[in-house]
């Protein structure tokens, strides 16, 4: 079910927490809703849901305008990051609950419920009540329980982070696994950008409440359109730099300078990401620091008085104080307008 957000505005009295423009979250896939506390990724969740009512704008899904339905109404599964299960309630009465309140015959209930279970592996967990479940299974039983009732949309908010660092892997694995077998168009909510990169078929990255860019994961980290995203995407994450353009060149030292094919006017903030750097014959700095990340050596050095990091092989040794040339790998440089953060275009050459 494709869902078209028009114009979208909520705010609480003084605040303006949503203003989303035109937004479009495609059929049958895994979009994530992305961005750093308070930016408003749980208020357009409840709106999608009906938790909450927008101040203006619109909200269909597929041809139908649902902006004045209740929750209950629009065909939705919600999966919060408390669970929310009912304590008092086993497992499989958890999952049945929504289809009892619809009134659903007994044994498609069971065969439903069962279905459910199997799909999110707590098959043999039925008979259980959540207090006797760990967080991952919890958080299984909560997806099953939104999935029961065979919703157009699944919408999941920050359904992870109760979860120690090793659950939250094997569960983010297991929501697209769900996600991919069920078809199900589905939102999922996360302050994470390695959670969302790392499952996603579509980013929406938000800043205050506005949309900053929405695109596949890898193509939003490849191509920020903007400096906000160029940072937010990327562990360890981009550096920037002030360097002088003069006569078309970009003067990163006084011996490295890099031609440039960009026609700006006014100050430009280059962006460095650390995977940009190789080693060879072009600008020596001294390593102040090395970390090991997994097959990458990130060392630390100074430039133009700002602490730039490199992404180095591993299999190439290098300890603190080393001198180590450098060259730029383009594609990794970008370049923004000092004032709006706007990104601007053009190449480094080398
Ligand atoms: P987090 O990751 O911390 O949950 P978020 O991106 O989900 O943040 P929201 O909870 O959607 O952000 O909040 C967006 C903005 O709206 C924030 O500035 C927040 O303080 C404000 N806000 C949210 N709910 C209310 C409310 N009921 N009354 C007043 N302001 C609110």
């Amino acid at each position: 079910m494709e869902l078209h957000l028009e114009k979208l505005v909520k705010d609480f009295a003084e605040v303006r927490a949503l203003d989303t423009g035109d937004l479009t979250i495609q059929d049958g896939k895994l979009t994530g809703l992305l961005g750093p506390s308070g930016c408003g990724k749980s208020t357009l969740l409840y709106l999608i849901s009906g938790l909450q009512s927008p101040t203006s704008g619109r909200i269909f899904f597929g041809d139908r305008d649902v902006t004045l339905l209740p929750p209950e109404k629009r065909g939705i599964g919600l999966v919060f990051q408390n669970y929310a299960l009912y304590p008092h309630m086993t497992v499989e009465q958890n999952i049945a609950f929504p289809l009892v309140n619809q009134k659903v015959k007994k044994e498609e209930i069971r065969e439903r419920t069962e279905e459910m279970a199997k799909l999110v592996q707590i098959g043999d967990l039925l008979k259980r009540k959540p207090s006797q479940l760990s967080g991952g299974q919890q958080q299984r039983v909560a997806i099953a329980r939104a999935l029961v009732k065979q919703p157009e949309i699944l919408l999941l908010d920050e359904p992870l982070s109760n979860l120690d660092a090793r659950l939250r892997l094997e569960m983010r694995e297991e929501i697209r696994r769900i996600q991919i077998e069920t078809g199900v168009t589905t939102v999922f909510v996360t302050h994470d950008q390695e959670e969302a990169m790392s499952i996603t078929d579509e980013i929406v990255l938000m800043k205050k409440g506005i949309v900053q860019q929405q695109c596949a994961p890898q193509e939003m980290y490849l191509n920020p359109g903007n400096q906000f995203v160029a940072s937010f995407l990327g562990n360890p994450p981009i550096s920037y730099f002030r360097f002088p353009v003069q006569d078309g060149c970009l003067q990163i030292s006084d011996t490295c300078h890099l031609p440039l094919s960009l026609r700006h006017e006014g100050a430009v903030v280059t962006g460095i990401r650390p995977e940009a750097w190789r080693k060879g014959d072009g600008l020596a700095v001294q390593v102040q620091a090395v970390e090991q990340h997994g097959k990458d050596n990130q060392i630390t050095f100074q430039l133009a008085g700002t602490k730039a990091r490199a992404l180095l092989d591993v299999t190439e040794p290098v300890r603190v104080g080393d001198t180590v040339s450098l060259t730029l790998d383009p594609r990794f440089v970008y370049f923004f307008d000092e004032a709006t953060g706007t990104r601007l275009y053009g190449e480094a050459g080398q």
